[in-house]
């Protein structure tokens, strides 16, 4: 069985004082939540200050991006031992904001992923199709090319052991979602595409879906067979919110 898991992206948001508020709303309402593992990515800087409040509470930490190099002369840059270091479970790779704004192509990511994986963190790695790409009926075609990127770094074991996030970049931060089917037919189609290489790898990955998921569409997208959860940008910062979205991957 795959444990749902519900990860809060909070991109480039907050302060010590807004951070220190979500984290407490979230604990607050944790007994609510039944099934789904519930884990939250601050931005590099509240990491820290996230890890202690977290304290003992069943939220499991993660980083929205990683240097592919060991610690060093890498002028603003972050270190996967820096993020081991401070509590991190998590890691996210590949955001389409990192591929779109920060030109991280699929090779870099494979590496950044590999580099996570080598230091003990679960990377989380994100795909998706931009919309003339959905409309070229190209999605298939281009969640593969982002896939095999990594198999072929880290081999189908290497995908076994992180998460894949399935986020059409139409659906981002946008308010449209793909419908529960749409994203079905996608996850469906990435699941079958490990089972090719390893039947075991795919019965066991945890495949999420995000793109403007929120209380209200949840329950339908994670109720489909093969999504296993949900990347949650925007509504991942309100505490409530967040929580509804976690209470209905049962
Ligand atoms: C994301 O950035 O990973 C995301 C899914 O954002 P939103 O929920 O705001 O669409």
């Amino acid at each position: 069985m795959r444990q749902p898991l519900v990860a809060g992206n909070w991109k480039m948001n907050g302060t010590l004082e807004s951070v220190t508020t979500l984290v407490e709303g979230i604990k607050a309402g944790l007994d609510s939540v039944t099934k789904a593992e519930v884990a939250v990515c601050p931005p590099f800087v509240y990491l820290d200050r996230v890890n202690q409040l977290i304290g003992g509470a069943s939220i499991a930490l993660g980083a929205q991006s990683v240097a592919k190099e060991d610690p060093g002369a890498y002028t603003g840059e972050i270190a996967a031992p820096m993020l081991k270091d401070v509590g991190c479970k998590y890691v996210i790779v590949g955001h389409s904001e990192r591929r779109a704004i920060y030109g991280e192509t699929d090779s870099l990511v494979a590496e950044k992923y590999a580099r996570g994986l080598q230091e003990g963190l679960t990377p989380i790695l994100c795909i998706g199709e931009l919309l003339e790409e959905r409309e070229a009926g190209k999605t298939e075609e281009v969640v593969a090319r982002q896939l095999d990127a990594v198999i072929e770094q880290v081999g189908i074991a290497g995908v076994g052991e992180g998460v894949i996030a399935y986020e059409p970049v139409w659906a981002i931060g946008t308010g449209k979602t793909a419908t529960p089917e749409q994203a079905q037919d996608v996850h469906a189609f990435i699941r079958e595409r490990l089972a090719s290489r390893d039947t075991a790898v795919a019965a066991g990955t945890r495949i999420l879906y995000g793109g403007s998921m929120k209380g209200s569409n949840a329950e339908g997208l994670i109720g489909m067979a093969d999504i296993d959860g949900g990347l949650i940008g925007g509504a991942s910062l309100k505490a409530e919110e967040f929580l509804a979205i976690c209470r209905a991957a049962a």
